[in-house]
């Protein structure tokens, strides 16, 4: 067989994941014809072609070599690694992406008084996620019936099916809605990039990482703000204290005010409202704080 000389990445073809992946593969300088039956999509100016599909279909199709990578969740990947037995490729998650996120939890009817996995002894447990739910029942030596759905897990309690149930939650409306409530979290999830746990050594390897380094600068550059703001020198030191996180500041003089500084810091993530009047307090004025959109260090 040739070798392909085209790096592939298998993203969702149609759900939650789509539009993030698709916006971060963007981002990433990558973009795509669509071609018309939706499955493959090849990619313009970089050799970096896409596969739209099921996202349970991504972890196979990465460890039988289809794929290079996937934009998945994390509870879609631990699955994979657990049940898809000893012959399967073992794969890696290569990056968090910061989307996506969910828990993986067991749910139990409001009215149980839950505290510990050891309740749930001799009850059964429905999931679309027989091996990570097998895997914590066995670190908690509770022997437990896993009633394995492939939908609508939440209503197995009221049909009888089964006691409790072990399911993605993001806001907990549909545990509400079905008079359950999340008692336990097997795994907290968001979107990652999934590969090989070994690189290839060619040309796809070589593109492989130079895209892990754009969605590095990617992710840093969407969590980081810069901070602007003016300061007197006496205060200059009270305000640096208060700065949330990232490198050293930049100082600049301001023009005709020798006493005055203008400050500018790099921070790694959200600045709140709390934070800047808490900075505000110590002396600064005049603050901006701006979304930064490339960065490469
Ligand atoms: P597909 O047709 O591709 O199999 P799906 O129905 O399995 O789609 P989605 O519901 O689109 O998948 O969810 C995809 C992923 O989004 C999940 O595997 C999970 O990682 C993440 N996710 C985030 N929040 C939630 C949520 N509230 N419920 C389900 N999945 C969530
Ligand atoms: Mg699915």
């Amino acid at each position: 067989m040739k070798a392909r000389d085209r790096l592939r990445i298998a993203m969702q073809k149609s759900g939650r994941l789509t539009e993030p992946a698709l916006d971060l593969l963007n981002r990433c300088g990558l973009s795509f014809r669509q071609s018309r039956d939706k499955l493959f999509c090849f990619g313009e100016g970089e050799p970096v072609d896409l596969l739209l599909v099921r996202d349970d279909d991504i972890p196979g199709l990465i460890a039988q070599g289809v794929c290079d990578l996937g934009i998945v969740g994390r509870n879609v990947l631990g699955e994979f690694q657990l049940t898809a037995g000893r012959e399967a490729e073992p794969l890696a998650e290569l990056r968090p992406l910061g989307f996506g996120r969910c828990r993986l939890s067991i749910a139990v009817p409001q009215e149980l008084d839950y505290h510990e996995p050891q309740q749930l002894e001799g009850r059964r447990i429905a999931t679309s996620y027989p091996g990570l739910l097998g895997e914590w029942l066995r670190t908690h030596g509770v022997n437990a019936g896993v009633v394995t759905l492939t939908g609508s897990v939440e209503i197995a309690p009221k049909l009888g099916t089964a006691d409790a149930i072990c399911d993605l939650v993001q806001s907990g409306g549909t545990l509400v809605a079905n008079q359950l409530r999340e008692a336990d979290v097997l795994l907290e999830s968001e979107a990652v990039l999934a590969g090989p746990l070994t690189l290839p050594v060619d040309e796809r390897g070589d593109m492989l990482e130079l895209l892990l380094k754009r969605l590095d600068g990617v992710i840093q550059v969407r969590e980081s703000r810069l901070l602007l703001l003016q300061t007197s020198r006496h205060t200059l030191e009270a305000v640096t204290r208060l700065l949330p996180g990232g490198p050293q500041p930049t100082l600049l003089a301001v023009a005709g005010q020798p006493d005055q500084l203008m400050l500018q810091a790099l921070c790694a993530g959200e600045v709140s409202w709390r934070q800047l009047e808490e900075i505000k307090k110590a002396g600064a004025r005049e603050m901006f704080v701006l979304p930064v959109e490339k960065m490469l260090a």
